[in-house]
């Protein structure tokens, strides 16, 4: 079961992800509504908040970001008592996540990366134009946020809960792999280079419109990405591992604090 996108089940996914060192937290999810809802739309969150400030993104009831765990037991618990939970991680506690938004395709950035030097690491398409690369985490560890040519490069801010697949967004995006863990024990690029690496990205190949992989095109402009946050990023790093080292399993257990 080396390859997540074979997972069919998102507490498959999330046992998967606790082997890989992630912690994960189970987060509320898209249900379908009996009618649209005054703004055409056909999914809310299951909280059943009027205007959930972040819908399918939340912890589900009586959990924080800091009962983000890779213990494998407490995770098949999780699911088993809400199945459909989204899978969600906290950022910057297993990984840090660099939030690309620009009409590039994956195998582009990927490409770029490539000719940097830098074997390109997990890849999640976590919404329209909007890429998630995983990232070892290095210092300095303050949030940033730089335009690109043809975008925006955001290092998603401490804490913050980010979809990982097969979650589903709100308007009905799938969360998806672009490019999956390759292996468990394979590294993960360093955020730094990556970073520096994607604030030199080309524009796409078009100047007017994108083409994904799948041939579908994507429009030339970029919304602002979603995660721009501004929380100062705590200090210890220690807290930082990599994704499949030994020492990860069962940390995620004990409430981490946050500030
Ligand atoms: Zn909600």
């Amino acid at each position: 079961m080396s390859d997540p996108t074979d997972l069919p089940t998102i507490a498959q996914a999330a046992r998967h992800a606790t082997t890989l060192g992630i912690m994960v937290l189970p987060s509320h999810y898209p249900i379908p509504l009996t009618a649209p809802d005054e703004h055409g739309r056909r999914l809310a969150c299951s909280c059943g908040q009027p205007g959930c400030p972040a819908p399918a993104r939340h912890p589900i009831q009586g959990l924080t970001v800091n009962h983000a765990t890779v213990n494998p037991d407490r995770v098949t618990a999780w699911w088993a008592d809400r199945p459909n939970a989204n899978l969600a991680t906290p950022a910057g506690r297993s990984l840090d996540i660099l939030e690309l938004a620009c009409a590039s395709p994956a195998q582009q950035v990927t490409d770029w990366l490539d000719t940097q030097g830098i074997e390109p690491g997990p890849i999640i398409a976590a919404a329209p134009n909007r890429l998630h690369l995983l990232v070892r985490g290095s210092q300095p560890t303050t949030p940033r946020a730089a335009p690109l040519r043809d975008g925006r490069l955001v290092r998603v801010a401490a804490d913050t809960l980010v979809l990982l697949p097969p979650s589903r967004r709100i308007d009905g995006h799938p969360v998806a792999w672009q490019r999956p863990f390759a292996t468990r024990a394979a590294p993960l690029p360093d955020g730094e280079r990556v970073w520096e690496a994607l604030v030199h990205l080309p524009q796409p190949t078009s100047s007017t419109t994108g083409t994904t992989p799948s041939g579908s095109t994507v429009p030339p402009s970029c919304p602002p990405t979603s995660h721009e946050r501004r929380h100062p990023r705590p200090a210890g790093r220690d807290r930082h591992h990599h994704p499949g080292h030994p020492r990860s399993a069962r940390a995620g257990t004990q409430a981490r604090p946050n500030t």
